[in-house]
Parts: structure tokens; sequence; C-alpha cells
């Protein structure tokens, strides 16, 4: 039986992220993952710019990754439009493409380096002693006991499950696959599809460049809170022909290297922490609803996540939920009420994506545009693209609201401010030896 300070179960960005930092600050931990690494993972592999930033606060040098910076959107009717990307005071102004084979095992290492100690194997059931979480049993039976749980394992999270940290009924599910194209790509293109006329879907089909001269092609759709990924699958053929027919893809898309995952988005239907257990990345729900970003945010509530571990332990959850309440909750409510209001009409997803690439218009808001839904408006230096995003954040907010607080527990008094205010969670990366 191992015995620990903390255990984090998985060892994606969000669980290696927290690991590292707890390892740093001498914390006893255990990063245990049911995959051998390097392991790959589905993804379109691009990291924002909060994630690069991220990265280099904490010292975690990615090996061959790529710069990207501005993005094209391609709409409905073939008619395009370039999202410029910016330098804020907190992020720079590009990201990169790496794929995750290589970006998981760097920041695993980095954890490992720092004294995170793996472990081998699926996290199953709880143990409970005293009437609180005291570590998991994985599959096979063997015990890992800590003070405290990170649970960092995904979309499909068990420590999640087990827990009963998920409300079914009010999740907001996305699936997306990917597969990979010997191809050099120069810009990240966006592809809104329609599977007939006027019938937009609720996602995108995606052309992102990789390294090595390979490309990164997938598509991902929104399902509301079933767990439904045939519209994706159903609809890649589409956008495969798409590709080819607007000249962006050249040769075959091979069957083999095709793979798909879950997104679990808007943090809806997820308690975020109870007890000693804290969820962060994907099993808190993270993903960005608008274009599908997860790993800043999992990198970013990881180090959260072990912050308040570390400073507050016999408090943790709540420090954490206060910070995500504050930091990431505003935007995740606004942009997973945009995404459920569009979801299920494919004639206003249509118009939305015909409005945002049509000529004149979507030159003027593609600096807005790409500033609010990249969730970059914190940090966002002044200027009329911020304007923009700013109007766009108001107008969400005075047609959703944010009525349903999302990520709380039924009944439960608001959590207090977090300690360092809204920028905390972003920017509390603080190398720790
Ligand atoms: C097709 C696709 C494309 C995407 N593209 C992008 C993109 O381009 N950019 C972006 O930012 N985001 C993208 N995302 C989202 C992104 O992949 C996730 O948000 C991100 O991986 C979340 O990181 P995480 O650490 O929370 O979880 P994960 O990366 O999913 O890691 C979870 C880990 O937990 C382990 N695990 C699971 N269950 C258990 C268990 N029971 N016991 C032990 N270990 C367990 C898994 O093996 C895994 O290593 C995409 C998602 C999909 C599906």
């Amino acid at each position: 039986m191992d015995r620990f300070d903390v255990l984090v179960v998985g060892a994606g960005p969000g669980g290696s992220v927290a690991a590292l930092v707890l390892a740093r600050a001498g914390a006893r931990v255990a990063l245990l993952d049911k995959s051998a690494f390097p392991r790959d993972k589905a993804c379109g592999d691009l990291v924002g710019p909060r994630g690069v930033q991220l990265l280099t606060d904490l010292g975690v040098a990615i090996p061959a990754g790529r710069r990207v910076g501005d993005m094209v959107v391609v709409g409905p009717t073939g008619r395009r439009v370039r999202l410029p990307s910016a330098p804020g005071t907190t992020y720079p102004g590009y990201g990169i493409s790496v794929t995750r084979t290589v970006l998981d095992a760097a920041i695993r290492d980095a954890a490992l380096g720092a004294g995170a100690e793996a472990r081998l194997g699926r996290a199953d059931r709880p143990v409970v002693r005293d009437g609180r979480v005291a570590g998991f049993q994985t599959a096979d039976g063997r015990v890992v006991l800590a003070d405290h749980v990170i649970g960092a394992d995904g979309a499909t999270s068990r420590v999640a499950t087990a827990l009963d940290l998920v409300d079914r009924r009010t999740a907001l599910w996305g699936f997306a696959l990917r597969s990979y194209v010997t191809q050099r790509v120069e810009l990240p293109t966006i592809v809104f599809v329609e599977t007939g006329r006027w019938r937009g879907l609720p996602g995108y089909g995606w052309l992102f460049p990789g390294p090595g001269g390979r490309a990164n092609l997938g598509l991902g759709t929104g399902s509301l809170s079933v767990r439904d990924g045939t519209a994706a699958v159903r609809a890649l053929p589409g956008l495969v022909d798409r590709l080819r027919r607007d000249g962006l893809l050249e040769g075959p898309v091979p069957e083999g290297r095709r793979l798909g995952g879950w997104l679990k988005m808007g943090a809806a239907g997820t308690v975020p922490a109870r007890g000693r257990v804290l969820l962060v990345g994907d099993a808190a729900g993270l993903v960005n609803p608008l274009q599908g970003e997860g790993i800043s945010q999992a990198m970013a509530s990881g180090a959260a996540a072990a912050h308040a571990v570390l400073d507050t332990p016999g408090s943790a959850a709540q420090r954490y939920a206060a910070g995500l309440a504050t930091a990431s909750f505003p935007f995740l409510a606004i942009a997973g009420g945009m995404h459920r209001s569009m979801a299920g009409r494919p004639a206003v997803v249509a118009a939305v994506g015909r409005l945002a690439t049509a000529p004149v218009i979507g030159q003027l808001v593609a600096g807005g545009w790409a500033i609010f839904w990249n969730d970059l408006l914190d940090g966002a230096p002044p200027s009329a693209d911020r304007w923009v995003a700013r109007s766009a954040m108001a107008l969400g907010k005075a047609l959703l609201g944010t009525r349903r607080r999302i990520g709380e527990e039924p009944g439960a008094a608001p959590p207090p401010p977090a300690p360092g205010g809204p920028a905390s969670l972003r920017t509390a990366v603080t190398r720790r030896r």
C-alpha cells in the first residue's frame, strides 16, 4: 500500500502540471495513469497562448513545438476571414503546435524530475476512511492512499463519476476526431461545415499545421447533454471532400491514424471540488465550448489545484472552487450558454457562420472574435478589437445571463472570493523548490 500527500489521477497536461507544482514544493506526490507513457491522445495539437505562457512560467521546454499565429476561418460559402493573433499583457501573441505524444510526455517528465512518483494503473474505486476520501483503489486491486486526490483523468473521469460529482442531465458534451495527413500547412484553418443547405454543424472542421511536414485534420461537434459522436463521424468524409474542393487538402487521409475523444465543456454539470478531492481540466469540464480548447485550461487548473492544496490544505476545495468561479466560470457560462442556444438549431448555426465570414463584417469583427472566442479578453491591451470582444461578452451576458451558477454544489452558498483576485488562477504559477 502506497501513502502520499497527494494522489494525482491522470498524467495529461492537467495532472502533470499539478504534480509538477506540488513536487517542486516538496509534497510527496503519486502520478497515476492507466497508460504507459509516451502515449497518444486525440487532439488538434494546438496549445493556445495562455498555455504557452504557463509552460514558460513553469520552465517546461517543449521539444519540436512549432509556433502558430493567425488563423484562417472558412465560412460555409467558402468565404475566408483571417483571425489575427496578438500578444496580451499576460500571454504571447502565438500558440504552439506539438503532438500530444511529445507534449504530455514532456510535462510528465518534468513532474517526475521534480520528484513525483509514477504509478501505472486504472483508478477504479475511492477508498473512504472516517467518512472522507483517503485514496483510490486501482482496477487490479492496489491501493494508493493520500491526504488529497486530484482528479485529472479526462472528460470521462472515473474520479468524478465514482464520487458523484457529475450531473449527466446538465453536462455539455462534444466529440471530435482527428487524423494526420502528410502536408505542409502554414496557417491553422477552421472550416464551418453544413451538412445540407443552411444546416450548420455545431462545431467545425480543421486543418492545423504540425511538425515535420504533417498536418492535423479533424472535426468536432457538440451534442449537448447526450454523449453522441455520430454527427462528427458522419460529417468527416464531407469535410475531406470540402477541403479538397477548396484546394486546402492535397493527399489522402489515412484511415488507420484516426483517433476520437470526448470534450466536456463549459464547466457544466460538474462539481469541481468536494472535501479532499479536486477535479482539474477535462475532468472538471473546463473545455471552451466555442472552439474546443482545453489544454491551457487543464494546465491552469492543475496549477491552481496544486496551489490550493499547498496553501490551504484544510480548505483546498473551497479555495480552488472560488478561484474557478472568479477566473473561469464567467466566460465559460456565457460561452456554454451560446453553444447550448445554437447547438440544436442548424439554421442559426449556419446563419452565424455565414454572417461572421461575410465580406466587410468578417473583417470588422475578426480581431475581436479572435480575442473573445479564445478567452483572451483578460490581458488584452486596449484596442478596437478588445472593444468588440468586450461587447460580445456584454451581449452574451445580457442575453444569456449567468443566472444558472455552474460548477457548484446544489444548494451550496457561493464560494468566498479567491485570494489574489480573479487573475490568480491564470497567473498562479510560481516556482517553488
Ligand atoms: C479530437 C480532439 C481535438 C482537440 N484539440 C485540441 C486542441 O487543439 N487544443 C486544445 O487545447 N485542446 C484540444 N482538445 C481538448 C484537449 O485534448 C483536452 O482538453 C486536454 O487533453 C485536457 O487535458 P487533461 O489533462 O484534463 O486530460 P487528458 O489529456 O485527457 O488526460 C487524462 C489522463 O488520464 C488518464 N486516465 C483516464 N482515466 C484514468 C483512470 N481511471 N485511472 C488512471 N488514469 C486515467 C488518461 O490515460 C490520460 O493520460 C481536443 C480534444 C479532442 C478530443
